[in-house]
């Protein structure tokens, strides 16, 4: 059984910290305790025995972060808003190049993300939303996710429908606008690109006669940097957590996402996001412009590739049959679900008039993008330990959900926000940013928001990635249920949208 509450007793039982229950409503710590992997059990020190030489003053930063991605950039750009933190020195070490947009190129990048509405506030906060808005950004109103084994669907979209869901921005959009910020806090945030870090030792704080304070970080140019808080915002497969030796439970979905930019047969409003789960996985569309829209669709790999080696007039057929056709065939839909799904309905709709609304069908495709066609394997990762003394990881570094959600660097945009505050009022107390205080509330605030948010993900996974009849059966009164009871559905946008 692969699921988040197992993932977290095999980190109780193999690991050292603390031991976490995890439910759904968050994760109470009950004991902590040192593990036996990088850092002495006792004191927090490195048990691997590696030192390093040690350099001067001038290389000596209040905080690094590594890897710039979406993340690791909006961290640096957070840190240096940060009236509080003025002073301090910030690095960003990005092992890729610079990232900027003169003009905004006439065709879209298949990368994009759904941003919720609390990412664009901590976007707006440091004024990187701006630049989006003033590049390219598409909101949309509505949100409807269907199965395709049942008529079961929920829509989602705010009381008042003028308010936006969300926004499908590009992620070198958002990048270029987060950079072109960094750009004018050029004296408190330095940044390095073409910089990979390959090395880094840890601190030993106590007596010895080798003591280095702080985390010391090497490049692959041979330069050397220290820092009193390195934070790990290097993706995925982040050498921080590994170096650092944090355990992670990970595992491979078995798909892969294969996304494209598509243009639709004709403009329509297009402010809808169309997400349906088919058996091999779900597929999904997101607004882009009043004719363009951006395709997900997770499934097999071998499927996936398959996808990728079609002409182009039989890779759209298959699309539009996807959103379309597939649930009328005798194999993914029987008259069992259907009586019963129909029965739950209209009992629903009976005691529930206003909660129930009608399913449209998203608007059929006709072309796509030059060279937009791209594979993307999917899994999912979760770091035991977003800290440990002077280190905190952030984003995928820390966390890697599948793209089902839309949630992936929201979650990481809310580290960001969390990290901020809690370093802020350090150094506003006149704080060590580096001490272990202050990151073990962030590691506990944030594992209290992302750990159910990944449980729900990966059970929707799960749950939808069967047609056997019990299991959709009870999918289908779930989801009609849910859909009926607005209470319900605001709570879900409420969470989903910090
Ligand atoms: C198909 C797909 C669709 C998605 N859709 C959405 C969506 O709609 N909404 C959403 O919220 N999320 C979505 N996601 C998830 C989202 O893309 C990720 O959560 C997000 O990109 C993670 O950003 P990050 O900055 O943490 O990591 P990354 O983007 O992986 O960035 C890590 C950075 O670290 C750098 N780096 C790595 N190692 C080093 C090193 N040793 N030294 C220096 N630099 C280093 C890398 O060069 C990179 O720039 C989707 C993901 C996929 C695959």
């Amino acid at each position: 059984m692969h699921c988040l509450t197992r993932a977290t007793l095999v980190l109780q039982s193999g690991c050292r910290r603390y031991t976490a229950v995890t439910c759904l409503n968050g994760v109470r710590i009950l004991s902590r305790g040192f593990r036996n992997s990088g850092y002495n059990k006792q004191r927090g020190q490195p048990s691997n025995g590696a030192t390093s030489g040690s350099t001067g003053d001038n290389d000596l930063y209040d905080v690094i972060i590594s890897g710039g991605g979406m993340v690791g950039t909006a961290m640096a750009c957070s840190l240096g808003f940060d009236p509080n933190l003025e002073g301090k020195k910030v690095l960003l070490l990005e092992a890729g190049h610079k990232k900027v947009i003169d003009k905004v190129p006439e065709t879209y990048s298949t990368r994009v993300s759904s941003i919720s509405p609390g990412s664009a506030t901590l976007l707006s906060g440091i004024g990187a939303w701006e630049h989006i808005l003033h590049m390219r950004c598409k909101p949309f109103k509505r949100m409807q996710v269907w199965d395709a084994c049942s008529d079961a669907m929920i829509t989602f979209e705010k009381d008042n429908f003028e308010d936006e869901m969300g926004y499908v921005v590009e992620n070198d959009v958002v990048i270029a606008a987060l950079t072109r910020q960094l750009e004018s806090l050029s004296d408190q945030v330095k940044v390095q690109y073409r910089s990979r870090v390959v090395k880094y030792t840890w601190p030993r704080p106590f007596q010895a006669p080798d003591a280095i304070p702080w985390v010391q970080v090497e490049l692959a140019s041979g330069q050397k940097l220290q820092t009193k808080l390195l934070i790990g915002a290097d993706g995925p497969n982040s050498m921080v957590r590994s170096e650092a030796g944090i355990p992670t439970v990970k595992w491979n979905y078995n798909q892969s996402a294969v996304v494209a930019v598509l243009s639709l047969s004709e403009p329509t409003e297009n402010n809808v996001a169309w997400q349906r789960f088919l058996p091999t996985g779900p597929i999904a569309m997101l607004p882009l412009s009043d004719n363009e829209s951006s395709l997900v669709w997770s499934t097999s790999h071998q499927h996936a590739e398959e996808l990728l080696g079609l002409d182009d007039e039989t890779f759209l057929d298959a699309i539009n049959s996807a959103f379309v056709s597939l649930p009328w065939s005798n194999e993914n839909h029987s008259e069992l679900l259907e009586t019963a799904g129909t029965l739950f309905r209209s009992a629903l709709s009976f005691l529930m008039p206003s909660g129930t609304s009608a399913r449209q069908l998203p608007p059929s495709v006709s072309g796509i993008g030059p060279n937009s066609r791209a594979m993307f394997p999917l899994g999912m990762g979760h770091a035991s330990e977003y800290m440990r003394h002077r280190v905190a990881l952030i984003g995928d570094a820390a966390h890697r959900v599948h793209p089902l959600a839309g949630q992936g660097v929201n979650l990481g945009f809310g580290d960001v926000a969390c990290l901020t505050r809690l370093l802020s009022q350090a150094a506003f107390d006149g704080k060590d940013v580096g001490s272990t205080q202050h990151l073990l509330e962030y590691e506990t605030e944030r594992q209290r928001h992302n750990l159910p948010m990944m449980a729900a993900i990966d059970l929707m996974k799960r749950l939808y990635s069967t047609n056997t009849a019990p299991l959709v059966l009870l999918r289908t009164l779930g989801l009609q249920a849910t859909n009926a009871v607005p209470p319900v559905k605001e709570q879900i946008i409420a969470f989903a949208s910090k």
